[in-house]
């Protein structure tokens, strides 16, 4: 282990993530630090990335950046939640939102009371109950007193790495424009020491941060962290990404589309639409994806399709020697929750969290490594459930995902809710209750059984019970502005 006090963090990458964590490194830890960032004009960043979770917003906070001020500079729409159309069976839908749904007994979760009601033909849809998914639905949007409404962003992913550049530049960090084509390492520690440009400059570091996507040109390419690939889980391997023109309003939210052997994505923000189709390209050529998505958009094209391969999975260390890998570098799970902004938040704020002292230690990286693989493999498997618990089997990719081998971990969460009706969340994992009990019953679990506590509540008492929650869910969303209103008002981009 390095002896030395770390004053020097070097940032390769200038993507999301690279700019992510210069931001949040130079607001917080900057001034007693100096912080580079490389990124390379020439190879460019995999721009995508638009839709995001609401954990987004204490990011923000935590950089002290303007609400209304980001919005506008990244042309944002607010996002209340996902609908999954055609995920169930074709033409069925349903929205994983971000809020609650009902309110929970502590012994027993709402969707126990609902199950009760459904079944004596006294509920409505569990979505009913749930005031972010129901504001989704009528096309509105307003911040409410103590976080009433769960909110998040899409952003133009190119706006948002410039928006974030500007505030690290001004908080001190150095950006350096060149390719990187060496990486020095100690002979004795194996540490890096440098990275070289092809322009000749060498810029030394004490600690580094591999933030060069996919290729993990540090983490992987230099250190050889490994990879655990979950193609076998996830079979969606390629991507197609083009933007469109506006048609109408934006929608407060993301669109995911069941399509062949894969989905398509629609991402509204103020000044154009994000689309693109993640698909198994064994079971659909790259040219048939391209023309299915471009057969399902709406509004003249702004870009050229572009191809992504991608290989869904985790490095085995995030963390090895003195080089953290955030990003596309640390690893990838397809953007269907959304989730991969997400995990770069976590890490650049676990990072500072465990910013070494005076040397780095292997029990910090241990630490680091085994939270992030905690967290990457629980949304792993909220994912795959979407694939695995389906009624289609109308092509071959949705007969693969109904009868593949899933992780044991998620095989013990489905049959746990499928029998009794129950859901936990995992210590401080991602996805809560709510969010495995929307996909769940979205997806067409419905459990066998309900809590006994129920029927403390007698017919009349259970039925005033779910009107009363419904009466307020539809209440409030009543007097919600409009959506496009309310984003006019709050942060309109410069056009
Ligand atoms: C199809 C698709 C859709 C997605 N949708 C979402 C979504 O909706 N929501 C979400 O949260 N996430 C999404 N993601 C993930 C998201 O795009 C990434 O997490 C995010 O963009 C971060 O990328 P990155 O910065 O790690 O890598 P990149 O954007 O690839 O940036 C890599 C950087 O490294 C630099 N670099 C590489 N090699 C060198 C070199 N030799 N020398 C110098 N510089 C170098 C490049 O110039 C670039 O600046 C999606 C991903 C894909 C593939």
């Amino acid at each position: 282990m390095s002896s030395e006090g770390i004053k020097r963090v070097v940032i390769a990458g200038g993507g999301t993530a690279g700019w992510m964590v210069a931001a949040i490194l130079s607001k917080t830890i900057g001034k007693v630090l100096n912080i580079y960032l490389v990124e390379s004009d020439e190879i460019g960043t995999v721009g995508v990335g638009e839709a995001t979770i609401p954990p987004l917003v204490k990011y923000h906070q935590l950089c002290q950046i303007s609400e209304p001020e980001f919005m506008a500079a990244v042309q944002a729409t607010f996002k209340l939640g996902i609908s999954f159309e055609n995920w169930r069976d074709v033409n069925e839908d349903y929205i994983h939102s971000f809020g609650n749904t009902g309110t929970d007994h502590w012994s027993a979760g709402f969707q126990h009371i609902w199950l009760s009601g459904h079944q004596k033909g006294l509920a409505e849809d569990f979505g009913n109950y749930c005031l972010e998914l129901r504001a989704a639905q009528e096309n509105k949007f307003a911040h409410l007193p103590k976080n009433g409404l769960n909110y998040a962003f899409h952003i133009d992913a190119t706006l948002y790495a410039q928006f974030l550049r500007e505030f690290s530049e001004a908080n001190g960090t150095v950006r350096i424009e060149g390719k990187i084509v060496e990486v020095k390492t100690d002979s004795e520690s194996g540490f890096i020491k440098s990275l070289t440009l092809d322009s000749g400059q060498k810029i030394e570091g004490d600690l580094f941060i591999d933030c060069t996507g996919f290729r993990g040109l540090l983490i992987e390419q230099t250190l050889h962290a490994g990879y655990e690939d979950w193609s076998h889980w996830l079979p969606c391997d390629s991507a197609v990404a083009v933007q469109t023109e506006s048609t109408g309003p934006a929608i407060p939210y993301t669109r995911s589309i069941a399509r062949e052997a894969g989905w398509q994505w629609r991402i509204p923000l103020q000044h154009r639409v994000g689309n693109g189709m993640v698909y198994c390209s064994r079971y659909i050529s790259d040219d048939n994806a391209r023309e299915t998505l471009l057969a399902n958009i709406e509004g003249e094209l702004l870009t050229e399709p572009r191809l992504i391969k991608f290989r869904p999975g985790q490095r085995l260390k995030q963390w090895s020697k003195n080089c953290v890998a955030i990003g596309l570098a640390s690893g990838f799970l397809e953007p269907l929750e959304s989730t991969s902004i997400h995990l770069i938040q976590r890490s650049a704020i676990r990072l500072m969290q465990m910013f070494p002292q005076g040397r780095i230690e292997q029990t910090d990286i241990d630490e680091f490594n085994q939270q992030a693989r905690f967290e990457i493999e629980t949304i792993r498997d909220f994912i795959i459930l979407h694939y695995c618990v389906t009624n289609r089997q109308d092509t071959p990719f949705w007969r693969y995902c109904r009868n593949m081998e899933i992780p044991e971990s998620l095989a013990h969460r489905i049959e746990l809710f499928k029998r009794t009706g129950r859901v936990f969340r995992l210590a401080n994992e991602l996805f809560a209750e709510n969010s495995w009990l929307q996909v769940m019953l979205g997806q067409g679990i419905v459990p066998e059984q309900y809590h006994p506590v129920v029927d403390v509540m007698d017919y009349e008492e259970l039925d005033r019970f779910l009107k009363q929650i419904k009466t307020h869910v539809d209440t409030t969303v009543s007097q919600l502005p409009d959506h496009s209103a309310y984003v006019k008002e709050y942060c309109k981009a410069a056009t």
